[in-house]
């Protein structure tokens, strides 16, 4: 059976309406017989506050305290999308940085994925249970908790999806497609249906946020197309792969 990854940024599940419309995309792909695992980042801009807060103590000097704050985001929306799932009748279980199977290097705060373990995930799709993964988030050697850098959610879709093999790592972000210029700020955007890792990778290096630029280079080492999504509907935006 076929496994979908499903990844909801931040704006996309701002609110119990919109966890809804995310739980609705689950479903959607459950019912048309795939096997789902779902990421999500935190609330939007729920990142931003807790930075806020911890700056006004010490300018977040304190990196491993920070990563300690920093993760409960993503374990809220997981436990909060988990819970709406299950009132809506499908078997779904969050998980966190302790069985969740990411394994990182010690660099607090910009931590990198070293190795992937997704036998927890494994075992919970076989039973037919919907593992809901906060993303941004890996563990160390030492069993410290670390995140991947701002906009890591993408990170832990795409490096999930590579180590199950799935057939498709879908990312739902709030604009729908990827396009040359913010959609927001610029009435003249033109939008990419497809794009090639190395060119959405040259526009994350010169500071387009759209997809964060680890994760670009996880599904390029691993040929595994990403598709960016609307949540309201599921239609597919745009397509990043080799060609
Ligand atoms: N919550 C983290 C951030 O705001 C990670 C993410 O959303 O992907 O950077
Ligand atoms: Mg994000």
């Amino acid at each position: 059976m076929s496994i979908f990854v499903l990844k909801f940024g931040g704006k996309t599940i701002s609110n119990i309406e919109k966890l809804r419309i995310a739980a609705q995309r689950v479903e959607d792909c459950i019912k048309s017989g795939k096997k789902v695992v779902v990421v999500v980042s935190a609330m939007a801009d729920e990142t931003d506050k807790l930075i806020e807060i911890a700056a006004d103590i010490d300018g977040c000097g304190y990196k491993r305290e920070l990563d300690h704050l920093l993760f409960t985001a993503e374990v809220k929306s997981a436990a909060l999308l988990s819970m709406v799932l299950l009132k809506m009748g499908i078997k779904a279980k969050s998980l966190n940085f302790t069985t969740l199977g990411i394994n990182t290097d010690d660099n607090h705060f910009s931590a990198k994925v070293k190795n992937v373990n997704p036998e927890r995930i494994q075992t919970l799709l076989d039973e037919d249970i919907v593992p809901v993964i906060p993303g941004y988030q890996g563990m160390t050697d030492n069993g410290e908790v670390t995140t991947l850098g701002r906009g890591g959610s993408d990170v832990t879709a795409v490096a999930i999806a590579a180590a199950l093999k799935a057939d498709a790592c879908v990312l739902f972000k709030d604009v729908g497609a990827i396009f040359n210029d913010d959609p927001k700020v610029s009435q003249h955007v033109v939008k990419y249906d497809k794009i090639t890792y190395d060119t959405l990778y040259d526009i994350a290096n010169r500071g387009g946020k759209i997809i964060c630029r680890d994760s670009i280079a996880i599904a390029r080492d691993n040929n595994l197309t990403i598709s960016i999504a609307n949540p309201d509907n599921f239609n597919i935006g745009t397509l990043i792969s080799n060609d």
